[in-house]
Order: C-alpha cells, then structure tokens, then sequence
C-alpha cells in the first residue's frame, strides 16, 4: 500500500562507498529523522550507518524501487546542515571520498555509539510491597532476580552491563520500569569535559584589562563585523606580547552575549596550556561553558562535549583543526590562533587545511573569522594587501615594552672553541652568564632532537643512513641507539665505522642533550631544563617544567623550536638560537618564510616583562634575506621581497599547488606510470595546467616504499581538480601504484 507522501531522504553512509543514495523513512520514523541525524540503512546486504543530507531527495526514483531505513540513532541530529555542505565541499576541494570526509567529521564516539550505550542507568524506583514481590518470584523471577539487585546498590548501575551479566532481557527490565520499581534514565553525571586537566596550575589573572588604542581598534573593527552578522574574515597581525588573546577575548564576548557560539582553533591544545587556562579564567564565569576538544578526552567525555555542543548548552569550544567540525548551532566568530602554523593541515585523507576550512565554514555560517598571528602566513598577508581580508594591526608590545635587540653572529668566522662548548658562540656564551648572574632566564632554541643528529665518520665520510628511507640517523644517548625519525627503525649506535672500520667515527651535529651539556659547563651552577618532544612523552611533565620555568625554579630552559609557541615569561631576557640556518635547508618552497617566522616568533619570546630582552641568532648565513628581514623586524619589506619571489616561480599565493604523491615498492614501475600519466594530463586535460614532474621526493624511500611526485600550479582548484579527477578515472594505474592528490600542500617532503 504505497504511502500519499512518502518520505524520501538523502544518506551519506559513512563506510566504504563514496556516494549519497536515497531511502525512504518509515512513518513510525519520520519525526525522528532530520538533516544531520545518524541513521542505520541496508546497503549491500548489510546493516550500515550513514548521515542524512537532505529530508527532501531530489532523485529522480520511484518510491517503490527504495528501501527503508532501519533505525534513527538518537533523537537529536549529530550534525548540522552547515557542516554538511563543508563536508560536501571539503569532498571536492580535497579530491576525497565523501564518506572519508563524514567519518573525519563526526568523532568515533559519537558514530560508534559505545559512549551512548555506557550512558544508560538505572535504578531502585519504589520499593515494592510483599504481595507484588510473591507475584514477580512465582511468575516473572528474571525481574525478581534484577530488582533484587538493583535494590541493593547505593548508586545508579549501567543498565548494559548488569543485564548481561544477570542473563536478563531487556523486556524484563521495562516490564520493572513500567511497574515503576526500577527507574532508567540517561547518565546525568558530570563528566570531566569541562575541566579539563590541560589548562596551566597556577592561577591566572581573572580580572579584565582595559584594552590599549591599537588594541581598542581592532577589537571595535571585530564588532562592527560581529554587528552584521555576516561573513567577515579579519587578519590580526600582533607582534608578539602586542596582546591579542584579549582583543579575541572582547570578541568572544560580544559574540556569545547575543547568543552566538564561538570556535577557538590553536595549532595544538597541549601546547596551548596558558591560552586555554586564560580563555577558562576569563569567560567560565557568569556560566559560559568551554569545551576543549583534546586527544586526552574519553569516548564518553566526547560524547557528551559534542551533545552539549550541538544542544548549545556548552557554546565555546577550543581545540586543535578538527574543533572546527563542532556542531555549533548558532555560530557567529571563529577564531585561528597562530594562523601561520603548519600543523593545522592534516597529513592524510582528507588532507584538509583547517585555517581554510574555518575561512569557508565562517562564510557558510555569516560568522566573523579572525586569523591571529604574530608571523601571518604569506597567503594571508597576501589577501590582507588584496582587500579580501580586513588587515588589523598591533604594532606595539603591551605597556610599550621594547622589542628586543636582535645580534646575529656569524659562525663562519667563529672557531669551534673548546670540546663540549663546540656551536656556542663566544658572545652567546657570555650573554649566558652574564644573565645567569643577574638571576634573569635565558631560552635556548634548536631545531633537532636527540644527543647529536648523525654519526659521520671522519676518515671515510661515512653518515649512518636508514636502510628504509634514506635519511641520516640520530643519535639518542639515552639508550645508545640511532633512530629513523620518519619509521622508527633503530639500531645499536656504533662504535666503529661501518664502512672502512675506522674508530674516530663521530657524532656530528648538536642535538638538544649536547647543547644542554655544553650549556651546563659554560654556567656550571645553573638549573637547565631539557625540553623536546622526548621529554614530552610523559602527560604532565611539559606542563611542570612550564610552570617551575615561571616560577623561577629553572635558569636556562634547553628546547625545539615547540618552545617558541604562544608561551610568555616575563623574566626571560636572553634568548638564543643556535642554528638558525637549519630551517633554510629544507626543500621547500615555504623555507624561507618558515626560517623568516621562526627568528620573529623566538625573538618574541624574550623580553615580555620589564627588562628589554636580547636575542642571539647563530648562522652559517648571515646575510641572508629571511634572517636580515627578521633581524629589523621588517614585516613589509620580507613580504615584498618573497612575494616576488613567489610570482616569478608561481608559488602560492599567486597559484594553487596539488602535489600529487605516487609510491610503491618498484621504482620502475612507479616512475614508469608517473609518467605516462603525467603525458595523459598534458595531451587530454582541457584546462591548461603547469605541470612539475614527475621527480623523485625529497624524501625518495619511506618504510621501502619509492616516491614521485607531480605539481600541478592552478589559479582556480575548483574548475581544475574535477576534471583532473575524471581523467585519473579512466586511467588504468598499476595495482601496485598508490596515489594521492595532496591539494594546497604544507609538507614538500
Ligand atoms: P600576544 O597573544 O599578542 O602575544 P598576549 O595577549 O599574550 O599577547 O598578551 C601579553 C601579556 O600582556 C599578557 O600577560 C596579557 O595579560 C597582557 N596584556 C594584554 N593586553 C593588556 C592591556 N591592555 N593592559 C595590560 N596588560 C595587557
Ligand atoms: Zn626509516
Ligand atoms: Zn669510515
């Protein structure tokens, strides 16, 4: 008996097919079922789940030919219609499946309903009188037996797990329910979402600041944009310590006091301590709710974070790129933190960009999106200067505290001094005690990890390679082994040369263990801290160190340039890079603007309290324009200068790149193939495209597998990349060929 109005939707399933299919939904499911819900259909004979993306299909199937949805998940849509055309974009712009894009959307704690289950309590509802109690022992004794149980507990027990383990069927258990003995109920409790263990342990100061004119402008020019409540991406471009986490914190304000919500992007959330414990201190109050989104939470913290989110009980959420997914309803600012930082790109599929994907979500949205840094991106000053974004600036540090001096040493003409102080200089060595003296901090920055970064032997120049992917191996002392930094291979370091048997062979170069020796024999009496991605793999420690750096408690703090992020001290007054060169010798395009970032961004570390601070660059280069540029603090001039650099090679911000990465374990064959697709492309594809390639990686062998790539330039990705990928279609690659499509890529190697 076919229905009058027969419901038909659309369903993205979330596994394995790259498609939207059309069902139809049961009557004693259509009030149940919205743009967003998590529903379960038949597919391919089996029971999968899926996202509706529309109530209203518009394919062209008669009803008869459909098939039913079995089940909606929950009665509340676990995504909204926004986010699904972001999803449905991210799909085309990042040439991924758009299932792929669903599942990186919508945590796996909401998807795979483990939290949801967990979720269910019950408990003793009334006590029942003797007579009811016969009657339940004589002809129902599994509900006996459970309410027996049940009226022993002090608290709520889960409801899954005490009918499993007392063999009772659910039926029993609502039969309780129904009589009113037992009570069932959703699991109210608290969880730890909103305080988190991330924020920093000492207090912060809660009270609010009055705002400086630079500061005062740019957060009137975030109102007026908040104000339209329309679309407008604003770049702020503060020098460090120029105070823009309170100019973010106006506009938060101001967003969530008409009832907006508020996304809050950083590079990365555990190293973001201060920021997340300052944004809590300042907002919480007065019941705002913030949740932070971090790789610490549970399935079922995550579940009730993202619930809360999408029923705007909680309308702050700070997090790393996938926070920009949170099913805010009502969302009026977002806000990119450090817009500059590669980590916001993601690695694999889909390799989405997440300061991009805050851009278009915010237009979607007719939100106000500010791009924060003290060191914007090229694209984004770019834009800045094309009017597309509104450009704010703060060009003063707060309380006119003076920028630091910058010297930069040449370390061509400075000998290796003693053993053990080798790659300090004599002027940072003295600055060090100089400082250590005066009791004032110092910062050491480097850009390796481990003791040393090679073993190179000095009669045959043998380095120590990995066998799988040709990079150099480094040296970790604590175990004496060498590691491959890119798959994890290690072995025993040796003690003579594996190539011509010598036993001079040397550890060369200067991870940040040597450094911290070195540092330690030049101020013998000073407390020096290590700090790298090795000493952060215990939780807590990298907060620790943190908060005794403040404190005083340590004089030199020894790091990778993770340290340079988003910290404030404000009795460091010395800040010493000791290889500043080591950025530039990449093979990527972006080395010298990365080189250009990371002297402004530790340079901004010294000097934030009232002494002026003093920073020490060493380089094999000194004149080079990246580090010259940074020295001044001359935004303007590096922007002129690598913008045309930029035009003439047609890089980014000029053109879009789409890397395209070919691997397999034969290099002929990947070679072979790279190329003849690289022929099809310049023979069929319709839209003339530049094309670079195929060459080999930069990084050739990985885990044994051989690596090509290909660059396409592109003014637009949009009409260029469909019809790419209708080629690549029809194109018979080898089986043993994988390829991605990597567009606007951030990692070159
Ligand atoms: P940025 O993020 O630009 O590096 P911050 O927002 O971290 O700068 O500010 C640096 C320091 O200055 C913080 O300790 C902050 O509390 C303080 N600060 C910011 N604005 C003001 C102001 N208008 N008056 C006084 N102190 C301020
Ligand atoms: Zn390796
Ligand atoms: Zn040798």
């Amino acid at each position: 008996m076919p229905d009058e109005n027969p419901m038909i939707i659309d369903v993205v399933p979330l596994t394995g097919l790259d498609r939207v299919l059309a069902y139809i939904v049961p009557p004693s499911l259509q009030s149940k079922v919205h743009v967003g819900s998590l529903v379960r259909v038949p597919l391919l004979n089996r029971n999968q789940l899926g996202i509706v993306s529309s109530i209203d299909s518009q394919e062209e199937v008669s009803p008869e030919k459909l098939k039913f949805i079995f089940e909606a998940l929950y009665e509340d849509p676990v995504i909204n219609g926004e986010l699904i055309t972001l999803g449905r974009w991210m799909q085309r712009y990042y040439a991924s499946s758009v299932d792929v894009v669903f599942e990186t959307m919508i945590p796996a704690a909401v998807r795979q309903q483990t939290a949801a289950k967990y979720a269910v309590l019950l408990e003793l509802g009334r006590i029942a009188n003797d007579e009811e109690m016969a009657a339940l022992e004589k002809r129902a004794p599994k509900q006996a037996q459970l309410y027996q149980f049940i009226k022993q507990q002090i608290k709520p027990i889960p409801k899954n797990k005490i009918l499993r383990r007392l063999k009772v069927g659910a039926a029993a258990c609502a039969a309780l329910v129904k009589k009113g003995l037992v009570r069932e109920f959703k699991e109210r409790e608290e969880r730890t979402v909103y305080n988190d263990d991330l924020a920093s342990s000492e207090s912060v100061v809660a009270q609010d600041i009055v705002l400086n004119e630079e500061q005062q402008a740019a957060a009137d020019d975030f109102r007026v944009s908040l104000s339209k409540n329309e679309f407008r991406p604003h770049l702020l471009h503060g020098v460090t310590g120029s105070g823009k986490t309170e100019v973010y914190l106006d506009a938060m304000r101001s967003a969530l006091g008409e009832g907006g919500g508020v996304i809050f992007l950083v590079p990365e959330v555990a190293l973001t301590p201060q920021t997340v414990g300052r944004l809590r201190a300042r907002l919480e109050h007065g019941g705002v709710k913030i949740v932070v989104w971090h790789s610490h939470l549970s399935a079922g913290e995550r579940f009730d974070a993202w619930f809360s989110l999408a029923r705007g009980e909680a309308r702050v959420v700070v997090g790393a790129r996938s926070a920009i997914f949170a099913p805010i309803p009502n969302l009026r600012l977002v806000v990119v933190d450090e817009e500059h930082e590669p980590a916001y790109k993601q690695g694999e599929t889909p390799r989405y960009h997440g300061r991009d994907v805050a851009v278009y979500r915010a237009m979607l949205a007719g939100a106000t999106c500010v791009l924060g840094s003290a060191t914007p991106s090229l694209e984004s000053l770019y834009n800045a200067q094309q009017g597309r974004y509104r450009l704010n600036r703060l060009t003063k540090r707060v309380d006119d505290r003076e920028l630091p001096t910058v010297h930069i040493v040449d370390m061509r003409r400075e000998k290796m001094r003693r053993d053990g102080v080798a790659n300090i200089s004599q002027a940072l060595a003295d600055k060090l005690i100089d400082r250590f003296e005066k009791r004032e901090q110092s910062i050491m920055f480097l850009n390796r990890r481990g003791y040393s970064n090679s073993v190179l032997c000095p009669d045959c120049g043998f380095v120590a390679q990995c066998p799988h992917c040709d990079v150099t191996l480094t040296y970790h002392r604590t175990d004496e082994r060498i590691k491959c930094h890119v798959c994890g291979y290690f072995e025993r370091a040796p003690s003579r040369c594996g190539k011509c048997g010598s036993v001079e062979i040397k550890r060369r170069g200067f991870g940040t263990q040597k450094i911290e020796e070195a540092i330690q024999s030049i101020v013998p009496k000073a407390k020096i801290v290590r700090l790298d991605t090795d000493t952060m793999t215990k939780k807590h420690l990298f907060r620790h160190i943190l908060d005794d750096f403040r404190k005083g408690k340590i004089d030199i703090l020894v790091g990778t340039q993770m340290i340079a992020k988003g910290l404030d001290f404000p009795n460091v007054t010395l800040v010493g890079l000791v290889d500043a060169d080591i950025a530039l010798h990449v093979p990527d395009f972006r080395a010298s603007e990365r080189c250009f970032q990371l002297l402004v961004q530790v340079a901004g570390r010294a000097g934030r309290g009232d002494t002026a601070g003093e920073v020490i660059v060493q380089t094999f280069m000194p004149h080079n324009e990246p580090i010259q540029f940074a020295r001044r603090g001359d935004f303007d001039g590096y922007l002129e200068v690598e913008l045309e650099q930029r035009k003439e090679f047609h890089y980014p911000p000029y053109r879009h790149i789409v890397r395209h990465l070919f691997r397999g374990r034969n290099p002929d064959k990947v070679v072979f193939y790279a190329e003849k697709w690289a022929d099809l492309v310049e023979e069929k594809l319709e839209h003339p495209v530049e094309i670079r390639g195929p060459a080999p990686a930069p990084l050739e062998k990985m885990k044994d597998t051989y690596r090509f790539h290909i660059w396409y330039f592109l003014g637009n990705v949009s009409k260029v990349l469909p019809s790419l990928l209708a080629l690549r279609k029809e194109f018979p690659m080898d089986e043993e060929v994988i390829d991605v499509f990597d567009v606007d890529p951030v990692d070159m190697l």
